[in-house]
């Protein structure tokens, strides 16, 4: 396979096969800076996170980075007590309760700590009574939550689990649960790493639900009186790593004695998020994100250019005689879309092959193998188009 060095590089444009030289394409680090005349060459980041944001935030960043609002300051400077910054949360929260209709009777809460910081803190805030939750069992970042849980003292019941089928399907809830047992039950909504999503969410009438939305936030739409808490750090389809949202049904938030002040549900919910200080630029950031999504036509919207676009990979995958997705298809994921050859020296071949041409970051989880691509909200079907016709190439010339 040519490799290409500081001083050439050679790259196929998927669509027309032109082939351009240029001495000036260099690599630099992961990614291929190209310029041939002016000329750039498109890149397409299928990072699972942190991951794409929407060119358009990008650019009003860059705009605003050094005077926000004729402030003659920089975000990166303002206090989270001013006036601009309040403004800055205040239409933040507006704009996610008006995208996901969620209702009065919820807490919209940002924490730092990612979804990591809330495994701890859905225990240590509402596993109070019985001191035990249940957990379906759809993959690792399900794994994840059981085991942070365990480690403080909750006792953590699996109530199903699809690991024997390697995660290529779901685990449903059985049709009796002892709900009077468990505080909550914790589901992974989309499994990122495996590629599967509950697009229909398991429901028990009396066990509250708490749901890990990490990579599907704002990218199909759910009921929030579905769940009593919803939570998404922000890397995978709201902005850059650095806050973590909390969407909590205000009936179960009761003061917990001997919390962390940074995990304090009942805390950050009287304070409005401004116990300490927040992570401004990462607020400030999501909240453009979400004015993007409102031109979108909201979660609706989207979703209809997401299923778009997953419908195109992963049509192309079920037709090819190459590369094919493991998933059971009612269960297939939206946003993260694993798929291989089944050989792993061609798989890294195909990653390597793709970087050259500008398809980033393919790689897939070391659990699973293979590629993945992820097609979070801000992903344009201009790159889905280059991927596909990319992997329809890579294949026609073996
Ligand atoms: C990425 C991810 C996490 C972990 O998020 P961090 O912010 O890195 O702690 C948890 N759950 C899911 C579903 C994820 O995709």
């Amino acid at each position: 396979m040519f490799q290409p060095t500081a001083s050439q590089v050679i790259f196929h444009r998927g669509a027309d096969k032109s082939v351009f030289n240029s001495p000036r394409g260099h690599y630099r680090g992961d990614f291929l800076f190209y310029l041939i005349g002016g000329l750039t060459m498109p890149i397409y980041n299928f990072s699972a996170g942190p991951a794409v944001m929407p060119k358009p935030v990008i650019e009003q960043i860059q705009r605003d980075l050094p005077n926000l609002n004729g402030s003659g300051m920089s975000i990166l400077e303002i206090s989270h007590r001013s006036s601009l910054f309040d403004t800055i949360l205040a239409e933040a929260k507006q704009d996610l309760r008006d995208l996901m209709r969620i209702p009065d009777d919820y807490e919209i809460l940002f924490f730092q700590g990612g979804g990591t910081g809330q495994f701890a803190a859905a225990p240590l805030n509402l596993a109070t009574l019985h001191h035990a939750i249940a957990l379906l069992d759809s993959g690792h970042w399900a794994n994840r939550a059981g085991a942070e849980a365990a480690k403080l003292g909750v006792a953590v019941t699996t109530l199903a689990s699809t690991q024997a089928d390697h995660y290529t399907r779901l685990p449903h809830l059985p049709t009796t649960i002892p709900t009077e047992s468990y505080d909550y039950l914790h589901l992974t909504v989309n499994n990122t790493i495996e590629g599967t999503t509950y697009h229909t969410i398991p429901q028990s009438s009396d066990l509250p639900l708490v749901a890990d939305m990490s990579s599907n936030f704002l990218a199909q739409p759910y009921n929030v009186t579905d769940f009593d808490v919803i939570f998404a750090g922000a890397q995978k389809n709201l902005g850059p790593a650095g806050v973590t949202v909390v969407i909590i049904k205000k009936a179960i938030v009761k003061p917990v004695d001997h919390l962390p002040s940074m995990l304090d549900y009942h805390l950050f919910m009287t304070k409005n998020s401004l116990y300490n200080t927040p992570p401004v630029f990462a607020i400030y950031a999501a909240g453009l994100v979400l004015k993007w999504l409102k031109a979108q036509g909201g979660v609706a919207g989207i979703y209809q250019r997401n299923q778009e676009e997953a419908a195109k990979l992963y049509d192309f995958l079920d037709h090819s005689k190459l590369f094919y997705n493991p998933v059971h298809h009612a269960d297939r994921s939206l946003t993260n879309i694993p798929f291989m050859t089944g050989d792993a020296q061609l798989d890294a071949e195909v990653v390597e092959t793709a970087a050259q041409e500008g398809l980033m970051n393919l790689k897939g989880h070391r659990s699973v193998g293979g590629l993945r691509a992820s097609f979070y909200n801000a992903m344009p079907m201009t790159g889905v188009d280059a991927l596909v016709n990319f992997l329809h190439h890579f294949e026609q010339q073996r």
